[in-house]
């Protein structure tokens, strides 16, 4: 490996943003660099940065958007880096790292917490829950509160208490020209529509502003595993229950390969099987009563759907999406999960290229679709389903399979698509256009003109600004 700060940067200039800030700053001659540009998904390790600033606050975020425009360089801007596109790194540029920034407080009579704009789920979990509160986070809890919310955010609480972006009341925003503004629906009101599903295009949050819910500390939740040959008599009761299903429950059919779990036979691990994971918040027996159709479905493997820690499901996945993995997503939003489009994806099930190519129908609806379409920037909010092919692998040579079974997974649903999907689910870069449809989309432009028209903030499912040799 070369150890060369770009040739735009001398060790003066880089100098002069060390006195400036008080966080870290890693360059190629530093110890710690190789580690300091390793993001989550491995399929995106590799690049080299000129540097990576790890932020203290809001006045290094500021300082290190300064020096990346005064010298040129691109900006890419990491929270929990998890993107699966790989938008938290870059070659010869600047990683603005928000991982220090972490701290969450919360005010529990309120029921609001302020989370800093480098925190993951698990951060906001472990705080929120001190005081029985909640709010929608991601399933697995190493994903960063920003990209994540940023760009909607999918959790098991949605249908109850919406989108991460529909619980986001206010955020600190350090724009492209290096101002800190604050958005909420009386201030910059404009600007909290766009963070509300359009992605980091307009600024870097340095601190979030979430609503909260009284929510466990015990929930009815986990898997149900069955074989198979039961993914398609699961997905059709699975369609047939959703619409009717209160807002306590959110649910996925994941159709994979059993893991190696204890609580799971051993004959069975590695082997393609189906499975139904719920999170029900109600009171009492209620998620009990609500998933007991799906107990009849078919004999399952294994039955580890039941009481719960909130915490504990939200860290439950967490060893099988661990950092360093190879990684791809495709996904699309779902009109319908007809017979024909089922019957598709139980062959490509069954056409997985590894135990960890997955295909996971998220049930949506409730709360997440009683928000009128484009009251805030998420993409869509009407479709029941969202598909979502997610593939992680171990061996570089396994890309190229991987990343065109998931491809083929989604064209495989075109016809039961609504054309549009979740940006957040999406492992290609350029897929912003199509992914909000029409009009979000021009609006989105608007905003990107107003905060960002140079497009400072590219790494991203990018919102290119009118002028486009910007
Ligand atoms: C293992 C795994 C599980 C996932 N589970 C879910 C899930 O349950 N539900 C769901 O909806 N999604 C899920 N996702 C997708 C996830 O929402 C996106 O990958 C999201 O972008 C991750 O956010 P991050 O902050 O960790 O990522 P990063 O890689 O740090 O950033 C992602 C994007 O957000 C921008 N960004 C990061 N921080 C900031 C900031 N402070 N201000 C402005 N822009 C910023 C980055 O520039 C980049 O464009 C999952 C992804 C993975 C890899």
């Amino acid at each position: 490996m070369s150890h060369t700060i770009a040739p735009v940067l001398g060790e003066a200039t880089v100098q002069e943003l060390r006195e400036a800030v008080r966080g870290e700053i890693v360059t190629p001659s530093d110890d710690g660099y190789a580690e300091a540009c390793r993001v989550w998904n491995a399929a995106h390790d590799g690049h080299r940065p000129a540097l990576v600033v790890r932020c203290g606050g809001a006045a290094d975020v500021i300082a290190a958007v300064g020096f990346a425009r005064g010298n040129g360089l691109p900006i890419a801007v990491r929270g929990g880096g998890h993107s699966v596109a790989g938008f938290s790194t870059c070659d010869d540029g600047i990683v603005i790292d928000l991982s220090p920034m972490h701290s969450v407080r919360v005010d529990p009579g309120a029921r609001r917490a302020t989370v800093g704009g480098g925190a993951v789920w698990a951060d906001v979990d472990h705080e929120t829950q001190a005081h029985g509160l909640g709010t929608t986070g991601g399933l697995i809890s190493t994903t960063g509160v920003a990209g994540y919310t940023l760009g909607g955010g999918i959790g098991w609480t949605m249908r109850r208490f919406g989108l991460a972006c529909d619980n986001l009341v206010g955020a600190d925003v350090v724009l492209a020209d290096g101002r800190l503004v604050h958005a909420s629906e009386t201030e910059n009101a404009d600007l909290l529509w766009g963070l509300r599903g359009g992605g980091g295009n307009f600024g870097i949050v340095t601190q979030f502003e979430f609503s909260l819910h009284p929510l466990g500390p015990v929930v009815y939740g986990g898997p149900i595993f069955y074989p198979a040959d039961a993914a398609g008599d699961l997905l059709r009761l699975f369609r047939d229950w959703a619409p009717h299903a209160p807002d306590e429950i959110t649910a996925v059919v994941n159709l994979t390969s059993a893991p190696p779990l204890p609580v799971i036979p051993e004959q069975w691990h590695g082997k393609k099987v189906a499975a139904l994971v719920a999170v029900a918040t109600g009171p009492g027996d209620e998620g009990e009563e609500l998933v007991r159709p799906f107990r009849r479905v078919a004999e399952p493997i294994a039955d580890v759907l039941g009481p719960m820690p909130y915490q504990v499901i939200q860290t439950l996945l967490d060893p099988l999406w661990p950092k360093g993995v190879h990684a791809y997503f495709k996904a699309t939003n779902l009109r319908t999960l007809d017979d024909e489009l089922i019957e598709r994806l139980c062959r490509v099930h069954l056409a997985a290229p590894g135990p960890q190519a997955e295909l996971h129908v998220h049930q949506m609806g409730g709360a997440v679709g009683r928000v009128a379409e484009g009251a805030t920037a998420f993409a869509e909010r009407s479709m029941p389903f969202v598909l979502n092919a997610a593939a992680a692998w171990q061996d570089p040579d396994a890309t190229t399979a991987h990343r065109e079974w998931a491809r083929t997974a989604i064209e495989d649903a075109r016809d039961a698509s609504t054309g549009r999907a979740y940006v957040n689910y999406l492992g290609d870069a350029d897929a912003a256009r199509s992914s909000y449809g029409a009009e979000t989309y021009a609006r989105l432009v608007s905003l990107k003109d107003e905060y960002d028209p140079t497009n400072v903030f590219r790494l991203n499912q990018n919102i290119a600004p009118s002028d486009t040799d910007a």
